[in-house]
């Protein structure tokens, strides 16, 4: 029995850089004053511990378990958080504009891989584990998700729309994060990637830390945690490999 505790949600909230005494001396959209654009939902961290039973009811053979809990975590509030991440007019992603930031390069300009490798995503899930490092909700890597799909198609909602995917899978979705942008020139070195959730990586997007006000992840180290992304529902081969890790009974270190 694989447990996970529910981490308090404050507990990372933090500033890594102290407030600037004088913006004359540090300009504001040079002081990193948030980790992440928002701080996630309660709702987010219920639907980690719902999809967390839903792997042991399903290693357990108990089916209908297993889908109730799956569509318990499919819950609005999550996709309005998302939402107010992504949308156009949110207040959460306004950005300030910062001179001598790296400009936006044309395609022809960027380096030709866009994602990182296969065993450099294993070093990155090794090295961050299986939590955002911006907003440090939980994660779940899509080879797990696609094997939840595969297994409970009536309970995964996974359309080619925003609004018709599963609300929880959807921003719980690990990706990995240029924090220099690949299209503002950021390199496929690990020390520019990071592991980060969905919402958080679409909403930065293009943009340099600095104009969203944002303290770098990087400075700050990856949460041990007893969350497994769900990987113990794969078949060992396929498996991720384990992130900074905590004893079972710990509470969640920041
Ligand atoms: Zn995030």
């Amino acid at each position: 029995m694989v447990e996970w505790k529910l981490p308090k949600l404050q507990a990372r909230v933090r500033f890594p850089y102290p407030a600037p005494t004088s913006n004359k001396a540090k300009p504001m959209a040079l002081s990193p004053s948030r980790r992440c654009l928002r701080e996630p939902v309660a709702e987010i961290f219920q639907a980690a511990n719902h999809l967390s039973q839903a792997a042991e009811a399903h290693l357990a053979g108990h089916t209908s378990l297993a889908i109730s809990l799956i569509k318990k975590a499919d819950c609005p509030a999550i996709a309005a958080w998302t939402e107010s991440l992504w949308g156009k007019t949110t207040p959460y992603n306004i950005r300030t504009a910062v001179p001598h930031l790296p400009p936006l390069l044309a395609r022809g300009q960027r380096q030709p891989l866009r994602m990182p490798s296969t065993a450099l995503q294993q070093q990155l899930l090794a090295r961050d584990g299986y939590h955002c490092r911006y907003c440090g909700i939980p994660l779940i890597r899509k080879e797990v998700r696609v094997a939840l799909q595969h297994a409970y198609p009536q309970a995964v909602r996974w359309g080619s729309t925003n609004a018709s995917q599963h609300t929880a899978l959807q921003a719980m979705w690990l990706t990995y994060e240029h924090v220099v942008p690949h299209a503002r020139g950021g390199t496929n070195e690990v020390k520019n990637l990071i592991v980060s959730c969905w919402p958080c990586n679409g909403a930065k997007a293009q943009y340099m830390l600095e104009e969203f006000g944002l303290a770098d992840p990087r400075l700050t180290p990856p949460c041990p945690s007893t969350w497994d992304g769900l990987e113990r529902i794969l078949p060992p081969a396929k498996k991720g490999p384990a992130g900074p890790r905590v004893t079972q009974h710990a509470q969640r270190v920041t």
